[in-house]
Parts: structure tokens; sequence; C-alpha cells
């Protein structure tokens, strides 16, 4: 029987093992920290009662994902709940901009911005299916559908600070850079619009989901499934070699590149070896979760609503925010992330107590403490929030890559979205999860289509190596 071992079981190292044995593969995952999930776990951070997402909140590509559907998670007690709207970007004086399910909503809330919004967004929205089926991939396939994915494509292309004109006033073009911001990137490069088109996309197609109980219910749905197909589990040990993992015939390294350098040793060709640790990593994240009473008293209305509130102010303020963290600097006022997932589902709060994750950028391994600038990046925008604060759980870069080592140095996408690496991750070649040593894979999120708790680049992987079988 055909044997494999995943090291790291991040929802793509899960996914890997899940796909190779419902093929009939003979699966061990071998994961190095003491709880399964890597960047798919939740727990009590704050307060008893309060289910907080420790990585991974929204999951806009993970519904519909073919990994997901091909495995039937939703099947495996898998529930996705829905906040009221989906992301919130507030200004100064109460002001701010919204975004709906419904494309046509979003746009009359916009003013003399819903035209460029409604025109962006409707054609592709209808579009999403295949559009998402084609960027789940890696770049280098055949496309299904050209047009579609053109379309996508010349505006994903453009710099975000270019394609936010687009949508002409302060608000709408806020409200884009926002989700732009995603990307960890400088606004004003080549492709820096990417992220926030398909995040704003799957936003009007299928919204920003968060799954019922915890991002750790997606983990959960996974391991059931993996546990039917004979897949073994073992916690609490850091694979170092493939020595160590006794000859199997595939391994699926769930691991930064470096990581997978490192652990192949002098069996991976030079060429792949260098390229590994050549590969970039982004900025860093700095996260605290808050355990609110009361809820966050947004000024901006449609803020009260939203799954996720992005705060970075004017989309100039955010793109130069994000051009100094990208160069190593921190931010006065860095972009925040605000989760607030309970909106969506109720049972991770405690009466009217509630858990509110936030997260800023920084600096690639940033030893500062930005905690005071995450609750001032808040208060500014929901006055009288410091005073519901009950319990607050920080994770400072080199806490997170601690928590994780795939987060180098803070990054918790797994790798820069530079153009270059947004194509080819993580190096240029015809087959992106192939290392070079033959029958191992790297599978993580630094391979396509990159980061994100949805599985695929473990789902894909595992198929490449299935055929190379
Ligand atoms: C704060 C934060 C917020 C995020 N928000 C979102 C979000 O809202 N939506 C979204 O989709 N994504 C989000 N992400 C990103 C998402 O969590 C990751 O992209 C995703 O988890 C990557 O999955 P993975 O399987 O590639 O790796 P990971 O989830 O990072 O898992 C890798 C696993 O491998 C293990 N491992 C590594 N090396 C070894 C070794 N040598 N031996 C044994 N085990 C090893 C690690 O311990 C870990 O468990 C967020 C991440 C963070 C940290």
């Amino acid at each position: 029987m055909t044997t494999a071992v995943v090291v790291g079981s991040g929802p793509n190292g899960l996914a890997a093992a899940l796909t190779l044995a419902a093929a009939g593969v003979q699966v061990r995952v071998i994961e190095a920290a003491d709880t399964l999930g890597g960047g798919a776990r939740s727990s009590e951070l704050t307060l008893p009662g309060l289910i907080h997402d420790e990585c991974s909140g929204i999951h806009p590509m993970t519904p519909d994902s073919a990994f997901a559907q091909r495995f039937d998670l939703a099947g495996a007690g898998l529930t996705w709940r829905w906040a009221p709207a989906e992301f919130a970007h507030p200004l100064d004086g109460g002001r701010g901009a919204v975004a709906v399910r419904s494309v046509a909503e979003t746009a009359a809330g916009l003013g003399a911005g819903g035209r460029g919004w409604q025109r962006t967004f409707g054609p592709l929205t209808e579009r999403f299916d295949t559009i998402s089926e084609e960027f789940l991939q890696p770049v280098l396939h055949v496309p299904r559908h050209p047009l579609h994915l053109a379309r996508f494509g010349a505006y994903a292309a453009l710099p975000a600070t270019l394609l936010a004109h687009r949508f002409r006033t302060p608000e709408a073009e806020a409200l884009f850079t926002g989700v732009a911001a995603h990307a960890f990137r400088p606004l004003d490069t080549l492709l820096s619009s990417a992220m926030g088109v398909a995040l704003t996309t799957a936003a009007h197609a299928v919204g920003w989901p968060v799954a019922e109980g915890g991002t750790a219910a997606i983990r959960d749905a996974i391991v059931r499934r993996a546990a039917e197909h004979g897949v073994r589990f073992e916690t609490g040990r850091r694979v170092t070699s493939l020595d160590e993992l006794g000859g199997p015939d595939l391994v699926m390294l769930d691991t930064s590149p470096a990581a997978a350098a490192r652990i192949a040793g002098a069996r991976m060709p030079r060429h792949v070896r260098r390229a590994y640790l050549r590969y970039r990593h982004g900025p860093g994240a700095f996260k605290v979760d808050f355990a609110v009473e009361g809820g966050v008293p947004w000024a901006h209305e449609g803020s009260r609503g939203a799954g996720t509130v992005h705060l970075g102010g004017s989309a100039a303020e955010t793109a130069a925010a994000e051009k100094d963290v990208a160069a190593g600097r921190m931010p006065q006022r860095p972009f925040v992330l605000v989760g607030q997932q309970y909106l969506a589902d109720k049972t991770r709060s405690a009466g009217d107590v509630h858990p509110l994750y936030a997260y800023a950028h920084v600096p690639a391994g940033f030893t500062g403490d930005a905690t005071e600038a995450i609750t001032a990046r808040i208060e500014q925008f929901a006055p009288g929030f410091r005073d519901r604060i009950r319990a607050t759980h920080v994770r400072s870069t080199t806490e997170l890559s601690r928590y994780n080592e795939n987060y180098v140095a803070g990054d918790i996408v797994t790798g820069a979205n530079d153009p270059r690496q947004l194509v080819f991750r993580p190096r240029p070649a015809l087959d992106p999860y192939a290392t070079g040593v033959p029958g191992v894979y790297l599978c993580s999120a630094a391979t396509p289509p990159g980061a994100g708790a949805h599985g695929m680049c473990g789902y894909n992987a595992a198929r490449r190596a299935l055929t190379h079988l």
C-alpha cells in the first residue's frame, strides 16, 4: 500500500492528508504543536465562554472551494454564518462606507462612487464561480474561462491606489483600499489590486462567512473526514529531517519553503534549495484579542453590523501606512483589521461580553508593543471603546512565529505577495508543489493559490502527487 507522511496540520496539511487518504493512500500527519489545525484554531483566549479565532477568522474562499465541495465539509458538521454586512471602513466624524452582499445595495450607499463600484464588481460577481475556479489553481494552467479571467486580471493588475480612483468618493475609495490592504503590500505597486478585487468580488458573491463555533470547526470537519479514511495523527512532534519519517512513498510538507529546505537537507537539488532560501516573506502582524462588553460603539453606523471593519483612515492614509510597513517602519497609526465574528455567530459570546479580534500590519519581526496603537485606532472610530474592554490577549510577531513557525517573523500570509510571488510561488517552476526530491511536495500557503484557510494548496499538491504516482 502507498504510504504518506504529512508534516504540519494546518488547513493545507489536513487537506493534503484527506485527499491522499481518499485515494487509498495510508496517511500519517505529524504536527509540531500540541493541537492540530495550524492557522485554523480557536480558543478562549480572554475570558471563559468567549471563543476567539487564534489566526484565520473570515473565509470567503472556503465554503465553495473545490476541496470543501468534494469532501462535503458541511456534511461533516461545518456550518457557515454571515454577519449582517460583510465589511466596513469607518472614517472620522462618523462617516464611512459598508459593503453588503448585494452589489447594487452597496453601490447605492456609495453616492457618486456607486457607479464605478457597480460597473467593476457587478460583472465580476456574476462570474465569480468561474473566476475563483481559475485563481484557486496555479497560475500556469490552461484557463477554462479565459475571458472571465482576463476581465478579473485587467483590474487585478492595477495598483490599488489607481483602481480606487474609479470609486470617486473618499468613502468608496477607502472601502476598496481597506480590502486591498489584505495583500500586505505597498498599494501603489502593480498587481496590488489583486487581493482587493478577489475579496470584494467574493464578498458580493458568497459573503465573508465565519465558521460556527470558531474557525477550529473547519479543522474539525477536515479531521473528521480524514479519520473516516483512516488518517492517523501525532501532535507535539517537530520534524527536522526526512530521515525521521521512515521512508514513506510520499511526504507532504505544510511548512515554509526555508523549513522544507532544512528538512530535505542535501537531498534537495541545489537550485531548489537556493530558491526556497530566497523565498521572500511579507511584513508581520501584531494581534490583540479583546473581551468587550456591549460590543464596539462605532460612530459609523454601518460598521456596527459588519463582520470585518478596516481601520486605515482615508485611502491615502492606508496606502502610506502599508508603504511604511513594507519599508520596515512602524507607522504611528497602522492599518488595523477588526473581526466581529460574534455578530454572525452568537455561540462565541458570553451574555453581553463579546470576543473582538484585531491585528495591525507591522514591519516584519517588529519587536515593539502595538497594543496601544491598536486600541487607540479602535477608540478613534469608536469613542468609549476603552471603557468596555474587560480583558485582552496579545500576540506579537515573535509570539506568532513561536505559536506557528510558518509565520516567519510574524508573516501571517506565508510569503510576500509581490508580483513575482503572486505569479510564481514558491519559485518559478512548471510544478510549484514539487521540491525536486522524488515523492516530496510542498503543500503550504507558500504554494498556489496562497494564504487562506481554504485548503486549496494542500488539495492541489496532493492531486499533483497522486498524478505523479
Ligand atoms: C492572525 C491571522 C489572521 C488570519 N486571518 C485569515 C482570515 O481571516 N482568513 C483566511 O482565510 N486566512 C487567514 N489567515 C491565514 C491562514 O490562517 C493561513 O493562510 C492558513 O492557515 C495557511 O494554512 P497552511 O496549512 O498552509 O499552514 P498553517 O495553518 O500555518 O499550518 C502549518 C502547520 O504546520 C506545523 N509545522 C510547521 N513546521 C513543522 C515541522 N517542522 N514539524 C511539524 N509540524 C510543523 C505548524 O505547527 C502548523 O500547525 C490568518 C492568519 C493569521 C495568523
